[in-house]
């Protein structure tokens, strides 16, 4: 890539990642934040920060609950983890699925109303949309078309084009890039999450929120442990605790669980730790959010959805040989994350030159297939009693002729083949013997690996892959050195949380509201939905909320 190579600014970005200094745009300095006076205390609590609205997590949620509170003349504090604002929303896509009449549709003759967008997202045939609870659905669709315009009052500038997003008529439209190169965190030129998410910040900032970097809230202050209204949160930022009330509400935007094993190992037993999670290393998403909620007897909700991998919430990894391999995200050396990664990968994968293995050295799939072939990995494991609560590690293996005809180059910054996710040996069974890698329980049985290419190799003399139809195998592994590259699939939504009613407030175990806290975005349960519409529909619809809170007509 041409840009930025000698850029200054993202050399400091770097070393802000190293020092865990505060940055982001306008970021506010807050060495004084722990140590400034109590400003206020209630339920036996000091104090160190108040606002109307306290948010968690500034992400598309988060940013979309502050603009909102602000308009409605609320002040708003948000607390944030990571070192810079926008979570999994500023290295989306930018694709926002919004419709129901809104002027972009209009403007290109597509007749849209809240009643299709309800019709679209109670559809049976899809599984996103099957089980999603109707009440949020409904105020979903109602509140669509109004949102996209509102994103459009608040400087998100959308391209002058739509696209089909599956459902009765085109409605997804997409956001312009943020246009300032230092502010890319990965290296591939179209994250247009930067366009929608910027824009929301550079509005919030405006309109008077205070972003709090590097704080991660760890806990909800309640009335009582389990009863009365959420009166704030605890943070931590620096190794002290820092305590802000809102009078008028919390909300929890965190981002939903995908990145914390134990909790997403409770809706689906096979999803161990070895796989990859898309948005890492950038931001994990670790279920704080419903934690704490749940702590303070929050319920979740719809958790099956979670369970039935809707939409592309499990996805094939694209860049092979790195921890870190989902599609869009490509970690180069200017990116900010490279630090935190064991290279980009090698990308653009033909399938026809690789195989895939289980940790156990056997094929379970046709590589081809779109899909991450997890089903057929789970048959695979029947009869090995080890791995039947988890998907276990997935490997490629390909030879040097495939390194050949893709023109990759084997070393950094691509792979490390010091490390734990790259592999090269001068025979199959070398090759089954080196792999080490954390999730690598029991070393793979290099006579079951020679057994697996020489039976691939047989397909290819023959041109038919007995084992899984892969349609015309046509590369033999042969030629050494042979290569082994990490290839574990992608977890990417969060497609179950926190329940609330359509006001986006949380509910306890009894289906009664919890007075003073909201959900919006990933955390949020109910409606599985993929990705940003969703998310910028309830941040939005909580921020009014709190606000308005007893004002509501
Ligand atoms: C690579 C990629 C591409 C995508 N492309 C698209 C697309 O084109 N269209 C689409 O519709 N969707 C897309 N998505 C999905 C979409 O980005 C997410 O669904 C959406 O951003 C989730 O919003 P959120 O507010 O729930 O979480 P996030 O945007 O992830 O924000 C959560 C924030 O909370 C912070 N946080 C977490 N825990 C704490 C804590 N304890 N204290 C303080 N802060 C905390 C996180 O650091 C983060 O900044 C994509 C996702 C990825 C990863």
């Amino acid at each position: 890539m041409s840009k930025g190579k000698g850029n200054d600014t993202s050399l400091s970005r770097r070393d802000f990642v190293k020092t865990g200094a505060v940055a982001g745009l306008g970021a506010t300095g807050l060495g004084g934040l722990v140590s400034c006076a109590a400003s206020g205390q209630e339920g036996g609590q000091a104090w160190d920060r108040t606002a109307d609205f306290v948010i968690v997590g500034a992400g598309t949620a988060g940013l979309a609950g502050a603009v909102s509170a602000l308009e409605h003349g609320a002040s708003v504090i948000i607390v944030e983890a990571n070192y810079d604002i926008g979570g999994h929303g500023i290295l989306s896509g930018g694709r926002v699925n919004l419709g129901g009449g809104t002027s972009l549709q209009r403007t290109h003759g597509v007749e849209d109303s809240a009643d299709h967008v309800f019709e679209d997202w109670i559809n049976h045939e899809s599984l996103q949309s099957r089980y999603s609870d109707r009440a949020m659905v409904r105020a979903f669709a109602d509140e669509n078309a109004s949102t996209f315009e509102w994103l459009v009052e608040n400087g998100v500038d959308f391209q002058d084009t739509l696209i089909s997003s599956g459902g009765m008529v085109e409605r997804q439209s997409r956001a312009f890039q943020w246009p300032v190169y230092e502010e890319l965190i990965t290296s591939y030129p179209t994250r247009h999450g930067s366009g929608l998410i910027r824009a929301l910040e550079k509005k919030a900032r405006e309109n008077g929120a205070e972003i709090l970097l590097l704080h991660k809230m760890t806990r909800l202050v309640r009335e009582a442990p389990t009863s009365g209204r959420v009166l704030g949160i605890v943070a931590e930022h620096e190794g002290e605790e820092v305590r802000l009330r809102g009078t008028k509400g919390t909300l929890l935007a965190t981002g939903g669980h995908t990145s914390n094993v134990h909790f997403r190992r409770m809706f689906d037993p096979r999803l161990t730790e070895e796989y990859q999670v898309a948005g890492e290393p950038y931001t994990p998403q670790a279920a704080d959010g419903e934690l704490a909620a749940m702590a303070i007897g929050a319920s979740l909700w719809s958790t099956a959805n979670q369970t039935m991998e809707a939409g592309s919430w499990i996805s094939k990894t694209a860049h092979i040989g790195t921890r870190w391999g989902y599609g869009n995200l490509v970690w180069l050396p200017d990116s900010p994350m490279f630090d935190r990664t064991p290279g980009s990968g090698l990308s653009e994968v033909d399938w026809q030159n690789a195989i895939m293995v289980t940790d156990m050295g056997r094929r379970f799939y046709d590589e081809t297939g779109r899909g991450h072939g997890f089903y057929n990995a789970a048959l695979a494991y029947h009869g090995n009693p080890n791995k039947l609560d988890g998907g276990g590690p997935i490997w490629a293996i390909f030879d040097a002729d495939a390194v050949a005809r893709q023109g990759w180059e084997i070393g950094p910054p691509y792979v490390d083949p010091a490390g734990d996710w790259f592999f090269m040996a001068d025979t199959i069974a070398e090759l089954a013997r080196s792999i080490r890698s954390p999730y690598q329980t029991a070393p793979m049985p290099p006579a079951a690996l020679e057994e697996t290419v020489a039976r691939y190799n047989s397909f290819v003399d023959s041109g038919i892959d007995e084992d899984f139809g892969k349609p015309t195998p046509r590369n033999r592994i042969g030629r050494p050195p042979f290569y082994a590259a990490w290839s574990t699939p992608i977890l990417h939504d969060s497609l179950t949380g926190l329940r609330t009613n359509p006001r986006a407030q949380v509910m306890d175990l009894n289906g009664e509201v919890i007075p003073g806290l909201y959900c919006a975005g990933e955390t949020q349960g109910g409606f599985a939905q993929h990705g940003l519409a969703r998310c910028i529909v309830f941040g939005r619809i909580a921020g009014r909320e709190a606000a308005l809170d007893g004002q509501m007509v």
